[in-house]
């Protein structure tokens, strides 16, 4: 299609890990414009580290200027779509050829920032540095993925600080991973000295709100007490598809996610596609996003042009990689193998996969410092 007079036209609604990499992979076969309302692209993956190392906290932010060449990001957001119709917060209306829905999830700050300015995203991370590297005893609640990583960054940056995990869950790490990953992780936990009170839930949340430097008492149901200084919500993902109307959104699960079939395409919506988290096909994974993407991406550019041939996406095998800190962490890889602490540094723990994503953004080039 690239150089005909009239190209058709597709909003990608969403810049996350999902998003950029379709409306980047369609650039030229079609007038992409790309839906945002953020002013850069963030790259959570590098979230916690951020929260605990400030010279990284910039790096997170990556502008969209020059992910697309041709096509347009449009820093808006989605408040109606209907299958058809795209309308955005600025009143503005667009009826595209083809839609991509890649408006991933939101969950509890620091893991993710709801944030749409970056330097706004900067002063609060950097608030939470500050009140954490005052506080003596940190308690996270939840001990899936994202509080045993967090625990592990707090214990690298401030090795005396003391850290509690809890959750109602008996052990570490729900989903689909293999026990001996957490006793690999629980091994690693010890030897930094993270405590656990697991396998019964709090009584009540703390008083002081979540980030908060403000010392507390709580009581789990088994009768643990815990004080500490400061905590966090280490759980609570949640699909970002309210602004989904008519029959797109008769087609979210019970809980908020969006049914597609194997090529990635809502049921009964020809021209509507749904990837990353929003998709109920396969777990929350950055990887994940950038597999379905090339789907979406051969699929659309196949209908609008009839290059290529139909693709379908396969889910994945469990995978994680979990850093504990730079040098710490494991990871079941897609084999099944158990991961090291030292194959888990190099893929993940020393640069957080920033420079994946800031080549990308086409950004390989550029130093990413933004003024706090
Ligand atoms: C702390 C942490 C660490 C992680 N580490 C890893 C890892 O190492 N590897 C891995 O594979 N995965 C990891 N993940 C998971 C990964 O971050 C998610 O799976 C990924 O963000 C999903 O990408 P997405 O494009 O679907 O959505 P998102 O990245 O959530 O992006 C969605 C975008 O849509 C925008 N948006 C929302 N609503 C609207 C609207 N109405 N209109 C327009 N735009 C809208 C948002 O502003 C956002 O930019 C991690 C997650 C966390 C929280």
């Amino acid at each position: 299609m690239s150089g005909s007079a009239i190209q058709p036209s597709v909003v990608v609604i969403g810049g996350g890990y999902g998003g950029i990499n379709v409306a980047k992979a369609l650039d030229g076969h079609a007038a992409v414009t790309l839906v945002e309302p953020k002013d850069a692209f963030v790259h959570n993956i590098a979230a916690l580290r951020s929260v605990v190392q400030p010279d990284f906290l910039p790096r997170m932010f990556l502008p969209y200027g020059r992910l697309l060449a041709r096509g347009t990001v449009v820093r808006d957001r989605a408040v109606m779509v209907d299958g058809r119709t795209v309308e955005l917060a600025s009143g503005r209306r667009m009826e595209p050829d083809v839609i991509v829905l890649a408006t991933g999830s939101s969950y509890p700050f620091p893991a993710k920032t709801d944030d749409v300015e970056t330097a706004a995203a900067i002063r609060r991370y950097g608030a939470a540095h500050s009140n954490l590297g005052r506080a003596g005893t940190v308690m996270l609640l939840g001990a899936g993925a994202v509080g045993l990583e967090f625990a592990g960054e707090i214990a690298a940056a401030w090795p005396g600080k003391e850290i509690v995990l809890v959750d109602q869950a008996e052990h570490i790490l729900p989903g689909p991973y293999d026990q001996r990953l957490r006793d690999e992780i629980n091994r690693q936990l010890a030897a930094l000295g993270i405590g656990q009170a697991m396998g019964s839930p709090l009584t009540a949340l703390p008083g002081p709100a979540a980030g908060e430097l403000s010392p507390f008492t709580v009581t789990t149901t088994a009768g643990t007490r815990i004080e500490a200084d400061i905590w966090f919500r280490c759980y609570g993902i949640a699909p970002q598809t309210s602004y989904l109307a008519g029959d797109l959104a008769a087609a979210r699960t019970a809980d908020g996610y969006l049914r597609v079939d194997s090529d990635l395409r809502v049921p009964g919506f020809g021209n509507v596609y749904a990837l990353g988290d929003i998709a109920a096909i396969d777990v929350n994974k950055a990887g994940v996003a950038g597999r379905q993407a090339a789907v979406v991406a051969g699929n659309i550019i196949h209908q609008l042009t009839g290059e290529g041939g139909p693709a379908r996406y396969t889910p994945s095998q469990p995978v994680i990689i979990l850093p504990l800190g730079p040098r710490g962490g494991s990871g079941q890889l897609p084999n099944g193998e158990i991961a090291s602490a030292e194959m888990i540094s190099r893929i993940k723990g020393q640069d957080m996969m920033i420079d994946r994503y800031a080549e990308i953004l086409n950004l390989a080039d550029v130093p990413l410092t933004h003024a706090p």
